[in-house]
């Protein structure tokens, strides 16, 4: 029997030690603090909680509610979701055999972990396979990094005591976004700070551009083409300088800029393995970091996204366990949770265009769908992309209401190689937002 351990018990750690399982190894699972990792417990989950609790407020304020929301509520429902899927994943485990060992995990050869058991004492496992899957933690670039702890990032920011009148959010990314999103339903005023030219700038344009008019009018104060560069206290507020010249007070500061991958003191010197700010080098099929060592998730920087780490963790798993198995990161949806709702997955207009790929887009929009007039949610597009010699559906960017579940059409268009005339063969239900698809793919 193959024995196996898994350094991290996050989305891309505990999936693979069920795979492991289930394809007969013996599995440990070494983590250091809780079962879930960050998207459990201070990422998509806590965020996705709090987006729901804000827009029901938002919806109840629409309806005349006049009160003010209640924090205390939002938190704890918040706590109850996260404790319920912890438990999931602790009786998977269990279930499953699998062994889990709470402390800090290193390797101290290619066949060794040392683990720092929360006694001080140090246990020694041996394995014929190690995966590594230690996550990431938020990046605070100067001036920020000298108020960590005072300012808020993902590691407390679900936790904060009370909900602050006015918050000033650096990073217009997904994280941040989202964050702006959820804070501004709530009633609170929001200052948007990014650096590049536009909100979400890894994103779509087109996309990008519906947000920042869909925040604009609700109040969002949007910042772009800046950086923060000087923070002070003020009155028990945060003085923030801007790089325009503008001050902003605020009474507290959410740090949204970016992750680094976990790789401090994992022992990767001792295996001759070096990492960079984005990570471990892995193979990008595979997930073989070196012989019989795997790295997936976050810390391969890859794609830093929740089920990106899990198909990772499982297909790593198999590897490990001497079944061939292949990771393809370019089917891997990206969501994100602002209302509107924005998705896409495969080549995005801006990849299509540097790699000279040939292609068609086709488009439609939300105001001619029935269903999203039936329900007064018609902000949006939705565009395909496919090949124009071989007609193969090459990707798609949905925005809109239910777009981060509609991307799953496109998402199986993809990984089935479908052309846009078989995709087109689709016969959506109606009226539904999904029927916007197929107006899309026959135009
Ligand atoms: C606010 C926020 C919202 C997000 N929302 C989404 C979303 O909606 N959708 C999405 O797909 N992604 C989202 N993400 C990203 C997502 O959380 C990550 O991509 C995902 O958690 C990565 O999984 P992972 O298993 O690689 O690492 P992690 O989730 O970081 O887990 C790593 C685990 O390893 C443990 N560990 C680290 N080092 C050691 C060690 N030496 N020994 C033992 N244990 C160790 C850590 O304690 C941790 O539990 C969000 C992130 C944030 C911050």
């Amino acid at each position: 029997m193959k024995k196996i351990v898994v350094i991290g018990g996050g989305p891309g750690g505990y999936p693979a030690a069920l795979k492991a399982a289930a394809l007969g190894a013996h599995v440990t699972l070494v983590e250091k603090g809780k079962l879930g990792g960050v998207c459990l417990n201070c990422g998509c989950i806590p965020s996705k909680s709090f987006l729901y609790q804000a827009h029901r407020y938002q919806t109840a304020c629409a309806e005349g509610f006049t009160g003010t929301p209640d924090f205390e509520k939002i938190k704890k429902a918040q706590q109850n979701t996260t404790q319920k899927l912890s438990q999931g994943i602790s009786f998977l485990l269990k279930k499953a055999g699998v062994t889990v060992i709470t402390g800090e995990g290193r390797l101290t050869d290619e066949h060794t972990v040392a683990v720092r058991l929360p006694s001080g004492e140090m246990q020694t496992l041996s394995a014929d396979g190690i995966i590594l899957a230690t996550g990431s933690e938020a990046f605070l670039p100067s001036p920020l990094d000298a108020w960590k702890g005072q300012i808020y990032d993902n590691s407390n920011f679900f936790t904060m005591p009370t909900l602050p009148r006015t918050l000033a959010i650096v990073g217009g990314g997904v994280i941040g976004c989202e964050m702006a999103d959820c804070m501004n339903a709530l009633g609170v005023e929001v200052h948007l700070i990014e650096l590049q030219a536009r909100i979400l700038p890894q994103e779509d344009e087109n996309a990008s551009r519906t947000l920042t008019q869909v925040f604009t009018k609700r109040g969002v104060h949007l910042h772009t083409g800046v950086s923060v560069r000087e923070i002070a206290r003020q009155d028990g507020c945060f003085a923030l300088t801007i790089s325009d010249g503008t001050k902003r007070t605020v009474d507290a500061v959410l740090a949204a800029i970016g992750r680094v991958p976990n790789t401090s003191g994992l022992g990767l010197e001792t295996i001759g393995v070096t990492s960079t700010r984005h990570g471990v080098q892995v193979n990008p099929h595979t997930l073989q970091l070196k012989n019989n060592i795997y790295a997936v998730g976050d810390v391969n920087g890859l794609c830093p996204l929740a089920h990106a780490a899990t198909r990772q963790g499982q297909v790593a798993a198999t590897n490990v366990c001497g079944v061939p198995a292949q990771y393809h990161n370019e089917r891997v949806p990206r969501a994100i949770y602002t209302t509107p709702e924005i998705a896409s997955v495969g080549f995005t207009r801006a990849q299509l265009q540097e790699q000279q790929i040939p292609f068609k887009s086709h488009k439609s929009f939300l105001l001619g769908n029935g269903r999203a007039a039936a329900q007064d949610q018609t902000t949006g597009f939705f565009e395909i992309f496919s090949h124009t010699q071989t007609e193969e559906v090459l990707g798609g960017i949905l925005v809109g209401a239910q777009a981060t579940e509609l991307v799953h059409v496109l998402s199986t268009a993809l990984c089935a190689k479908m052309t846009r005339t078989q995709l087109a063969e689709v016969v959506f239900a109606h009226p539904t937002l999904a029927e916007s698809i197929g107006e899309a793919i026959t135009k």
